[in-house]
């Protein structure tokens, strides 16, 4: 016998019946979507190198250690490219933005996409090197307004997917203008302490020095009297904070600031936010963030446009409904058709006619006795069985409720009715 092959790692097969609660935040996003009035937009799964080595910065996690790296076919005239799959899928639209000049429809656009991104980090529980995110972006709309807009959306998402307990973390890191003499205060700051720095942020403090703030292993001393983003903003930057500070009080939409939320990306500016479960720690509380990104079309060679968005993390919602004891809503009856020996057509036709009144249904396509049919039904889920015997000819059929045990005949056309929806 051959070996047996398995599922890459880092990734996970999603099986039923696990799979009803992705059907189930799929369907909220999506529907959240339509309420909000966002479009929805497909990117290749991957892209060129560059493209998020420019987006999202060489010295940012995704770039420096995460990439997943894709070669072509070998011998293939386009050798000499890099591609790597998706990280995240900001700097594809964007990308796709520019290159299909959507900026001549009617802007502000409002654009979502649900899909896999692909790190290639070290597996570990709630991280993987395949996830999915429910992500929007807006394209041409400077915000305030935009900014609470979105956090409002996130906040409701996990209100609506019935998860409690999850915080809304807002930061402002500023602009062009006021990021460099902040960055600037970091790094005084950490400088003189660089000994009681980890391997990461030393570098990082050359680099990045923002992301020294969201180092998980910073010293809690130097973190608490590291300089602070909100007190470093530009006129320009302290009122469109404000502003969204307010818009989130005039909603009622909870949040607290947190000063060490900077957002792994270099295309962040200004807003920036972050939604964390109660109950967990470490990264793998950080169940979805985004932030705006002004800087992001001109940094791809395109014409200066503000953007925001988010990507929310499905995986880890889903994990933590689970730890919640959150059910996803039952599906609805489910029918299985019974019958007897090679009256098959018959069922299938009963199954036809039950399907067109909206009803979920599994015929039976064995010979075994109708009490082993019955069995397999309820083992199966269904909570229904339509019998198809001899009075079918009068367009009647049996009808059983599975968890009663009540049998009755009724006209076929009359079933669904008494099922319900
Ligand atoms: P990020 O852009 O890194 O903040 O990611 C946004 C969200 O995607 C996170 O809050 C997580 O919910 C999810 N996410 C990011 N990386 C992973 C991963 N490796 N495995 C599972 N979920 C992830």
């Amino acid at each position: 016998m051959s070996r047996q092959i398995s599922a890459p790692r880092g990734t996970r097969d999603l099986l039923p019946p696990d799979t009803a609660a992705w059907s189930h935040v799929e369907a909220v996003a999506r529907d959240l979507a339509r309420r909000y009035a966002f479009e929805r937009i497909d990117i290749p799964l991957f892209e060129r190198v560059e493209l998020f080595a420019r987006g999202l910065g060489e010295s940012s996690d995704a770039v420096e250690k995460e990439m997943f790296r894709v070669s072509g076919a070998r011998g293939g005239s386009e050798e000499g490219a890099e591609w790597a799959l998706r990280p995240e899928p900001t700097a594809g639209i964007v990308r796709a933005y520019l290159e299909h000049g959507m900026h001549v429809r009617p802007g502000p656009l409002r654009l979502t996409l649900i899909g896999p991104m692909f790190r290639y980090d070290r597996p570990q529980a709630g991280r993987y090197r395949q996830f999915s995110q429910w992500d929007v972006e807006v394209l041409g709309d400077p915000g305030p307004a935009i900014d609470a807009e979105l956090v409002e959306l996130a906040s409701r998402f996990y209100r609506e997917v019935g998860l409690s307990g999850v915080v809304a973390k807002v930061n402002s890191i500023g602009d062009a203008a006021c990021r460099p003499p902040y960055r600037q205060a970091l790094v005084d700051h950490f400088t003189p302490h660089i000994d009681r720095l980890s391997d990461d942020s030393r570098r990082r403090l050359a680099v990045n020095p923002l992301r020294v703030l969201d180092d998980k292993e910073l010293d809690p001393e130097l973190a608490a009297t590291a300089p602070r983003s909100a007190d470093h903003l530009c006129d320009a930057c302290r009122e469109h904070f404000d502003r969204v500070r307010g818009l989130l009080e005039a909603l009622g939409v909870p949040y607290e600031i947190d000063h060490r939320l900077v957002r792994g990306l270099d295309y962040y500016t200004r807003t920036a936010f972050e939604f964390v479960v109660a109950g967990r720690e470490g990264q793998q509380r950080a169940l979805g963030g985004g932030g705006r990104y002004d800087g992001l079309a001109e940094m791809l060679g395109g014409r200066p446009t503000p953007g925001i968005g988010f990507g929310l993390g499905l995986d880890r919602t889903i994990i933590a409904l689970d730890e919640q004891g959150v059910a996803p809503p039952s599906g609805g009856p489910l029918v299985a058709v019974v019958g007897f020996e090679d009256d098959h057509a018959d069922r299938l036709r009963v199954a036809e006619a039950l399907r067109d009144a909206g009803l979920a249904v599994r015929p039976d396509g064995t010979n075994r006795k109708l009490g082993k049919q019955l069995e397999a039904a309820s083992k199966a889920g269904a909570t229904w069985a339509a019998i198809v015997g001899e009075e079918l000819r009068d367009g009647r059929i049996g009808l059983k409720n599975l968890a009663t045990g009540e049998q009755e005949s009724v006209a076929l056309s009359e079933a669904a009715a008494r099922i319900g929806g």
